[in-house]
């Protein structure tokens, strides 16, 4: 009778054991659906949502057509020149593309919020603008271009770049596929104003004159060096590209 009563209590305690278990499950299943907004794993997951994977081949077209132009300008954000490039394309009424450096986007994050205050896109031009890195290793270009989005992301606020120029266009097949996971969609140009080697204003308004039927793509600086030029080249182009019924809009995506 107590080997029989043992049992008999072993059995319950047992029965009991698995309905706590049981109870135990069902309680963590229902905290789980309860509570879709809170903790750190739906947070998360929202935040992966926000990246959607894009082409990975180089973009020129515009997202305007094919009257559309695309301004792009890179290698800032620079306290001396990105101002007076964002105070004349206000006066202008045009949005472009900047191409930011890393290490200045983490140096100067507040022309980087004016920059998308203002209404313009930005684009990943990497951490320390390596010219040569389509010839170094997976993981140095994965680090030049990860690390680069999260300092721009993180000194405009959130809003993350959604293009990515390799410098000097040394893209590889690698990086395009990289930056595309990432939502950044390779970004190309047609027209090279040159401004970089001072070629002079009016050499840069008449490249931008005969090379703009090759495509909308046209890149411009406001960083690495004296930008007059730039400024100055600008305050034609602008108008004649209007002029020429061209409507300023952003690389596809
Ligand atoms: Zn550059």
């Amino acid at each position: 009778m107590a080997k029989h009563k043992g049992r008999g209590w072993h059995s319950r305690l047992l029965a009991a054991g698995l309905g706590v278990t049981a109870l135990a499950a069902a309680t963590s299943v229902w905290t789980a659906q309860a509570d879709p907004t809170g903790g750190r794993k739906p947070e998360a997951r929202s935040q992966e949502q926000a990246v959607t994977e894009v082409a990975a081949d180089i973009a020129h077209a515009s997202d305007r057509g094919t009257r559309g132009v695309n301004i792009t300008i890179d290698d800032g954000p620079d306290p001396v020149w990105t101002p007076q490039v964002l105070e004349l394309l206000e006066d202008s009424g045009v949005k472009a593309t900047f191409c930011m450096v890393g290490t200045q986007a983490k140096a100067y994050p507040e022309l980087v919020k004016k920059v998308v205050a203002d209404g313009h896109r930005l684009c990943d031009h990497t951490v320390s603008h390596d010219t040569a890195m389509d010839t170094k290793s997976e993981a140095y270009q994965s680090q030049q271009i990860l690390d680069a989005e999260r300092m721009i992301t993180e000194a405009s606020g959130g809003v993350r770049p959604q293009y990515y120029r390799a410098p000097g266009g040394a893209f590889t097949p690698y990086s395009r596929q990289l930056a595309a996971s990432r939502g950044m969609r390779p970004l190309g140009w047609n027209v090279d104003t040159k401004d970089f080697e001072h070629p002079g204003v009016d050499n840069m308004v008449a490249t931008v004159k005969s090379e703009i039927s090759n495509g909308p793509t046209i890149l411009f600086h406001d960083a690495g060096g004296e930008r007059s030029e730039t400024l100055a080249a600008l305050r034609e182009v602008l108008p004649w590209l209007k002029e020429q019924g061209y409507s300023f809009g952003f690389p596809v995506r």
